[in-house]
């Protein structure tokens, strides 16, 4: 997501695109949750909690752990139409499982393990009534229709105000939905502690194509209308899966390790493909300092907005000049480890994912401005107490600010402070050991700043706490 301070700030939301053009038989069943790569447990198995920012959104009592979505876009009546099939994880013995779904979608039906289901949707709760057990696993399959909106954002940003489903005066489509707002196109818990595993098929008439997360495992043009099959298969939080769909070209390429990166963007600009394939060298860069690219492959697209963010995988990016920028590639790029490898478990933390990003942007920026990183730190310094005065401390900011610059100025600063007691051998060993100690799950403020002080043998409390939770901004050194 972009800071406010649009000079010196980057924006943090990526999309998940791939170059694939792999076949698969349409109506061929999608595969079961595969074990996790890093933990050994069933992939999507996370540990939902409710969050202390956003409470209304997300409920700890299921547990997702794999969407299989089929979505059809019909541009000129704007109505989509959604099959899913969700497959779950129930955390408490309960008599109902709720899930997040916009009021501007209509349920036609629910089965739970192929039963008929009662439900009641209220607003954007569904509350499906079925007898459940703790840590039973179900199947919920529901077909819904409607146009979807986007969803108020709880910000005072002036680059995004909604999130969630944006459709464009042309019927394109692109989705931002940071803090929540996936549920304005699924049913979901819309909340960052449940990771899951996503199969997502989009249809839509052709010139069109539909964009999502993971990799392409299958396209194809059916009756005119353009078939896409998106498979995701490491867990992702909710705010970081996205679906776009327009009149899109794809272009691709490679990074120096061999990370396959393809560049969706709308047809007829070639320019918008340039400035992409400045990329692979971020990317290389961030490699040699955070470790491998945590996933299989990344895509770019990009989308007619004021705004940009990164999901799991796949970079969405608004075609203005700046969200295009080196820095700001590199920016969201730092998110894959930072945000979504390791994510935070709710958004009182989301200083976790800014902090670094903007971090790690500043050291890039210094490097390509052939400076030094304490004098990118000594511009964004003169920022910082304000910031903090007008928003709250990183760690404990105002909830109708989400994403403010004191999110992302003050946490970069402080990891650079830390840089300097440590000495960069050792800050910068740590932060490449971080994601992957916590890969593909979820962390907080206790997590990582105990893991810190930990590595380093030194309390760090009270440094962690003067920095996230300060009313006044700590001194330098
Ligand atoms: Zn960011």
């Amino acid at each position: 997501m972009r800071g406010a301070l649009a000079a010196v700030v980057a924006s943090a939301l990526l999309l998940g695109a791939c170059t694939s053009d792999a076949d698969q038989p349409e109506g061929s069943p999608s595969p079961a949750p595969s074990p996790s790569a890093s933990s050994g447990a069933p992939a999507g198995v996370s540990t939902p909690v409710e969050d202390r920012v956003y409470p209304d959104v997300g409920d700890p009592g299921v547990d997702a752990l794999h969407y299989d979505l089929s979505l059809t876009w019909a541009p000129d009546s704007r109505v989509l139409t959604g099959h899913e099939e969700l497959r779950l994880r129930a955390t408490e013995d309960a008599d109902h499982l709720q899930l997040d779904l916009a009021g501007d979608l209509t349920v036609d039906a629910v089965t739970v393990d192929g039963e008929d289901a009662d439900f009641e949707h209220d607003g954007k709760d569904l509350v499906v009534s079925h007898d459940v057990r703790a840590d039973q696993r179900y199947r919920l399959v529901l077909d819904y229709h409607g146009t979807p909106q986007p969803v108020p954002a709880p910000t005072k940003r002036s680059d995004f105000n909604t999130t969630g489903w944006t459709t464009m005066p042309n019927g394109d489509v692109w989705t931002m939905q940071e803090p929540y707002g996936a549920y304005s196109w699924y049913a979901v818990n819309d909340q960052p502690s449940d990771k899951a595993l996503y199969d997502i098929t989009v249809r839509a008439p052709k010139p069109m194509v539909g964009v999502a997360n993971g990799e392409l495992v299958a396209r194809r043009t059916i009756g005119g209308r353009e078939m896409t099959r998106w498979r995701l298969d490491e867990p992702a939080s909710s705010y970081l899966v996205t679906v776009a769909i327009g009149d899109l070209t794809v272009t691709g390429d490679r990074s120096a390790s061999g990370v396959p990166m393809a560049y969706w963007t709308p047809r007829g600009r070639p320019a918008l493909v340039d400035k992409l394939r400045r990329a692979p060298a971020g990317l290389a860069w961030l490699e040699d300092r955070l470790g491998p690219f945590p996933f299989d492959s990344l895509g770019f697209l990009i989308v007619d907005s004021e705004s940009g963010m990164e999901t799991q995988t796949l970079i969405t990016l608004g075609d203005t000049g700046y969200a295009t920028s080196p820095e700001v590639l590199v920016h969201e790029m730092a998110h894959q480890w930072y945000g979504d490898q390791v994510t935070p478990v709710d958004w009182r933390d989301v200083w976790m994912n800014e902090g670094m990003a903007m971090f790690l942007q500043g050291a890039w920026m210094a490097q390509d401005q052939g400076t030094s990183i304490e004098s990118v730190m000594d511009t964004w310094a003169t920022a910082e107490p304000e910031l903090r005065e007008q928003y709250g401390p990183p760690a404990d900011y105002d909830p109708e600010a989400f994403g403010a610059s004191n999110i992302y100025y003050g946490p970069a600063l402080m990891w650079d402070e830390l840089r300097k007691r440590l000495g960069d051998k050792e800050f910068w060993r740590l932060v490449r050991a971080w994601p992957a100690a916590h890969a593909y799950g979820n962390a907080d403020y206790d997590d990582i700043t105990s893991w810190w002080s930990d590595q380093t043998g030194q309390d760090l409390s009270g440094f962690f706490h003067d920095w996230l939770l300060g009313e006044t901004s700590p001194p330098r050194s």
